[in-house]
């Protein structure tokens, strides 16, 4: 068929992108020589005859524009037959020889009815749900996903602040598309894999509150809770992590994730190419200005004293790097930008000398504190506070296991932990077996209460 004019409309839920799409399918049709036409809302429109034709200009200044300039309407009526057939009547009318549909799977359906009727149609798959068979993303999803995770990245602090569980709902109808990808995106399912995982088996049960102290108790161990219990254990695992120490300035917790960082291992690819600040004067950051001597363009090392404690080969290895700049005695007083990170505001301890720095990013390196204090009476915990474990991740107290970053492990990653972990529960089983403190029957709960 010689096709010399086109239709195009959106319908369903309206979706950013959509715009862009209208604009793509006119002009492209323009430059082809063809004639376009927009169908205003939808499925509605068409059999109404509301189809007016287009120039390069109607479709200018839109792409930025959410929702659809062509409007959108639901129309049910669309799948009677003599509806359809007053479709496509108005579009003959009209001189238009093919149509573009753009919207989820209630469109494609109307568009697969005017295709049953032998009318030539292209469909393309706007759905914030991504639920269009056959399509691997389609228009909105993008913007949907970052929509949900910028939320979840907003109430991630709040609700740990407020120890509270915040429930994050989702469009999707019977796609679980959005709830699954920002799950996955937000870090949800490493947890959601090591959940299902146990609830699998009685060898967990979930406490559910902050444990304030561990002590011995006979041949095992009474462990105290903050809100008031008291457990009693044969072997304990101890895995409570540690926190990392921040400056507490004006803007730190706004930027926490958004620019400020604690792990160059982790997070230096994430700043090729630009400007970074490493705040401290120790090991820990000059190893991680080492770390992101390779991809960041410039490495700003803050540090409040003249001098560094930092082992002197590493600090000269640092200093030799023509992308480092050193601001001693020098501290961060408070972090610029609007939505993310754009600088920090720089002033000496005696507040006399003032810089602010244009950075993308800051990683905090001035300190860990380990979450050892409720076993601070029942073993010595090395200089830095962390708990001293050995191949087995065996404390030196018999029975007490720990894993992680609690424990005084140079490497503070998950991986790591998690394999301690696995290692450190293998290690308390043993203990149990040798010492005769169960029937040896792995997995079962009464083994070990
Ligand atoms: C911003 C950031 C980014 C990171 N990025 C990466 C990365 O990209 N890759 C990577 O490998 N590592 C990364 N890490 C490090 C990684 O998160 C840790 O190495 C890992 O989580 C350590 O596991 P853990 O089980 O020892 O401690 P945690 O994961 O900290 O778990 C400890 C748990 O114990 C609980 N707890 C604490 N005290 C008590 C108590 N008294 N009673 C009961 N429960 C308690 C805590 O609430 C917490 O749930 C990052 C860390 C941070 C902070």
């Amino acid at each position: 068929m010689d096709i010399k004019a086109i239709a195009v409309l959106t319908a369903g839920g309206d979706a950013p992108g959509m715009n862009a799409a209208v604009r793509a399918v006119v002009r492209t049709a323009l430059g082809l020589g063809l004639r376009a036409h927009g169908v205003r809302r939808a499925y509605e429109g068409l059999a109404r005859g509301e189809i007016r034709e287009l120039g390069a200009r109607d479709v200018g200044g839109i792409i930025q524009r959410g929702g659809t300039v062509l409007q959108t309407a639901r129309f049910p009526d669309f799948a009677k037959p003599e509806v359809q057939q007053e479709a496509l009547r108005q579009l003959k009318a009209h001189g238009v020889d093919a149509l573009v549909a753009i919207g989820g799977d209630g469109t494609m359906r109307g568009a697969a009815a005017l295709d049953r009727l032998g009318f030539p149609v292209v469909g393309i798959p706007a759905s914030i749900d991504n639920d269009v068979f056959g399509t691997d993303m389609s228009i909105g999803v993008d913007t949907a996903l970052n929509t949900i995770v910028e939320a979840i990245d907003k109430l991630r602090d709040t609700a740990a602040s407020h120890q509270r569980a915040f429930i994050v709902e989702t469009m999707g109808r019977d796609c679980g598309h959005l709830a699954l990808m920002s799950g996955v995106i937000s870090g949800a399912e490493m947890t959601e894999a090591f959940r299902a995982h146990m609830g699998r088996y009685a060898v967990a049960e979930a406490l559910g509150a902050g444990v304030t102290k561990i002590e011995k108790d006979g041949a095992g161990f009474a462990l105290d809770t903050e809100d008031g219990r008291r457990f009693k254990a044969l072997s304990v695992v101890y895995c409570a992590g540690k926190e990392y120490l921040r400056l507490g300035v004006p803007g730190e917790d706004r930027f926490m994730g958004k620019g400020i960082a604690f792990c160059a291992t982790c997070d230096a690819p994430l700043y090729k190419g630009r400007k970074v600040a490493v705040v401290g004067g120790g090991n820990s950051a000059f190893t991680s200005a080492r770390d992101l001597l390779g991809f960041a363009s410039e490495i700003h090392l803050v540090h409040r004293r003249p001098e560094f404690r930092a082992d002197p080969a590493l600090v000269a290895e640092v200093r030799k790097a023509p992308n480092v700049i050193f601001h001693t005695p020098m501290e961060i007083r408070e972090y610029l930008g609007a939505d993310k990170l754009a600088g920090v505001r720089l002033a000496s301890p005696d507040g006399k000398n003032k810089l602010d720095l244009a950075v993308d990013g800051v990683f905090l390196e001035i300190g860990l504190s380990p979450n050892s204090g409720p076993l601070k009476e029942l073993v010595q915990l090395n200089p830095l506070g962390e708990v001293p474990v050995d191949r087995n991740q065996a404390t030196p107290e018999k029975g007490l296991f720990a894993a992680g970053d609690v424990t005084d492990t140079e490497e503070k990653q998950i991986s790591i932990a998690v394999g301690q972990g696995a290692l450190a529960a293998l290690s308390a089983y043993k203990y149990l077996a040798d010492n005769k403190l169960t029937k040896s029957k792995a997995g079962r709960k009464e083994a070990w209460q």
